[in-house]
């Protein structure tokens, strides 16, 4: 947590994790990406706050949520800037920054109809060809792709 007291001090969360850094136009696809509109528990969602280092960003701080590495990846692959903070009593039990993945098993569809994954039940597999922009190649038809379309 910052001390510093020129920033935007949100509300701290007891347990769960902070995702920070997030680009502000990116906060809801995020939200939407890791299905938290339909979490129960409390969601603290801050976006367009100033911070000199990223320009306008966002923050989601999402309690008593921990998240899988498929779910980790999914946030990496959407903004990689974005730092994971994960707290346990009120503690910074870990921060990690993230990055692409170089491998994404999974988490992401095939935009070719005609490929064998959305043909038959196998999982897909891509190699991350570029990072910025990010573009991906199917194992199986080859088809590379920009845009990213995630498995429900
Ligand atoms: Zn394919």
């Amino acid at each position: 947590m910052t001390t510093n007291n020129k920033e935007l001090v949100v509300e701290k969360i007891d347990n769960g994790t902070v995702i920070d850094h997030i680009p502000a136009d990116k906060v809801f696809k995020i939200v939407r990406i890791l299905g938290l509109e339909a979490y129960e528990d409390e969601i603290l969602i801050g976006t367009n706050l100033c911070s000199k280092k990223y320009g306008k960003k966002g923050i989601l701080k999402i309690k008593n949520k921990y998240f899988s590495q498929d779910e980790i990846d999914k946030i990496a692959i959407i903004c990689p800037t974005a730092t994971i903070i994960i707290i346990k009593n009120y503690e910074v039990e870990q921060k990690k920054h993230l990055e692409i993945p170089k491998h994404i098993h999974k988490i992401v569809k095939c935009i070719n109809p005609n490929c064998i994954t959305n043909v038959e039940e196998i999982e897909t597999n891509f190699d991350v060809v570029n990072n910025d922009p990010i573009q991906i190649q199917c194992h199986y038809c080859e088809k590379t792709m920009e845009e990213i379309i995630f498995n429900e």
